[in-house]
């Protein structure tokens, strides 16, 4: 998950020079066999909705069962399929990290140059959708598993290997359901290491920081459903279902919106201020200060207001098919995204209230407050020595939201990763056309990922890459 669009504040910085550097390597003339993985991954269609994540589940277990490796296929009553594999240790006593990827992807929509279920080769990228979100994460994470068990690593600690389908809509069908029904799968997990990180990359190509993400906000996802008398579109009806929804939504939208400051978002921002230059370097060093609870007192990069305010956004407005007739029912779906530790109760009857009681309100997805996951542990430890070794590495706050939540509600430690370091154009293509990952740069990832699963699991740590 995570759309590029949430990426923009810093994003908006790597634009500033020239041509992305990592992404520009020159690509390997033959594809690894990570590559060639993920070439065949794309080339199955796992557009959510429907999903239809079994061919996919198949496809990966297929690979596990080559090395010898057994795996568990697990189908949710709405037919919906993940797909999990253990590599145990003997006196792990069940301690284990779990590699978890979501073998869905966003529709293809508009807009593409390349056909996005080809797995075509150009440019020295491998072009698709899910090229970056979220199958090459998942690609690489079974690129590590199977090494451990090709070359006998010895382990002490237990790998787990997870393939979850749905989440693109939410995770209902995958995480939440995996959690609610099979808690067992879960036991002795130490961390999870998924999707929702990120490299910033400098606009000359270096590596400026690694962020790994231990918060999001949370989705509050409402349906607002109003009904009035219906009929004919020339007579005065004030009481219409259209105009009791749209004189809801405009109070709602009225009321101020408050900024604040969370304890994740400071930490973020206090931890790379360092790394950047003025005066960007400045604002966020003085974060507490810029912001103020009517607005932030200096410019901030674009995106950047997401990560202090609880946001409302209208998404989808539904009444009505004809210009002169009356609709008995209105519709609107709202995407709300609150911060870390905002009261969902009291936020949502504060919505009630400013919509009236005309409105229907629904709640169609909920999340309650987590922690943020600490940025310590033996998770973290292993992640960020492997990521270390190129560049500093920081706790992010996001304003999207990923499967982490499950596990965060449940106090499993979660953490956000990308092993890529992607930058300008080649982030563009995140639930947008021509999604795309440099060859070269998805084997530096599938590198590091089995760094990080090496550090964590094996007996002996091994040294991590550059
Ligand atoms: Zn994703």
């Amino acid at each position: 998950m995570i759309p590029r669009r949430l990426y923009a504040p810093f994003l908006a910085l790597a634009l500033l020079g020239p041509a992305p550097a990592p992404a520009d390597a020159p690509a390997p003339t033959r594809l690894s066999e990570a590559a060639l993985w993920l070439q065949q991954y794309l080339r199955i269609d796992t557009t959510n909705p429907p999903g239809r994540e079994q061919r996919a589940a198949a496809f990966l277990a297929g690979i596990l069962h080559r090395e010898g490796i057994n795996t568990r296929t697990l189908v949710s009553p709405q037919g919906r399929t993940s797909l999990w594999a253990r590599l145990a240790a003997p006196g792990s006593n069940g301690r284990a990290i779990l590699l978890l990827h979501h073998t869905d992807v966003v529709p293809a929509g508009p807009g593409w140059t390349v056909p996005p279920f080809a797995g075509l080769v150009r440019d020295g990228r491998l072009w698709g959708r899910g090229a970056v979100d979220d199958k090459s994460l998942g690609i690489a994470q079974l690129a590590a598993f199977v090494s451990l068990k090709r070359r006998k690593v010895p382990l002490a600690r237990d790998v787990i290997y997870l393939a979850v389908a749905d989440e693109e809509n939410g995770g209902g069908q995958g995480v939440g359901w995996l959690m609610q029904q099979h808690p067992n799968l879960f036991k002795g997990v130490e961390g999870v290491v998924g999707e929702g990180g990120r490299a910033q990359v400098s606009g000359d190509g270096r590596i400026l920081w690694w962020g790994i993400e231990v918060a999001q906000k949370r989705p509050l996802w409402l349906r607002v459903t109003t009904f009035g008398r219906g009929g004919h579109g020339s007579g005065l009806n004030p009481e219409s279902a259209n105009h009791q929804l749209v004189t809801g939504l405009a109070r709602l939208l009225a009321k101020p919106v408050r900024w604040r400051v969370t304890p994740p978002a400071r930490d973020y921002l206090h931890a790379i201020a360092p790394l950047h230059t003025d005066p960007l370097r400045k604002t966020l060093s003085r974060i507490d200060q810029v912001i103020t609870p009517t607005g932030p007192k200096e410019f901030l990069l674009p995106g950047m207001a997401n990560l202090f305010v609880n946001s409302v956004q209208v998404t989808v407005l539904d009444g009505g098919e004809k210009i002169n007739v009356i609709p008995d029912r209105a519709q609107a779906l709202l995407d709300v995204r609150l911060l870390p530790d905002t009261d969902s109760t009291i936020f949502l009857a504060e919505i009630r209230k400013a919509l009236g009681d005309a409105c229907q309100v629904e709640v169609l997805v909920t999340s309650p407050p987590a922690a943020p996951s600490p940025a310590a542990g033996p998770v973290w430890d292993a992640l960020s020595r492997a990521l270390a070794t190129s560049a500093p590495v920081v706790p992010t706050f996001v304003p999207g939201f990923t499967d982490s939540r499950y596990f965060r509600e449940r106090r499993i430690a979660a953490y956000g990763i990308t092993p890529f370091a992607l930058a300008g154009e080649d982030l563009r293509g995140i639930h947008g056309p021509d999604e795309r990952i440099p060859l070269a740069e998805l084997d530096r990832g599938v590198e590091r990922v089995r760094q990080v699963v090496e550090l964590y699991a094996g007996r002996k740590a091994g040294t991590a890459v550059r």
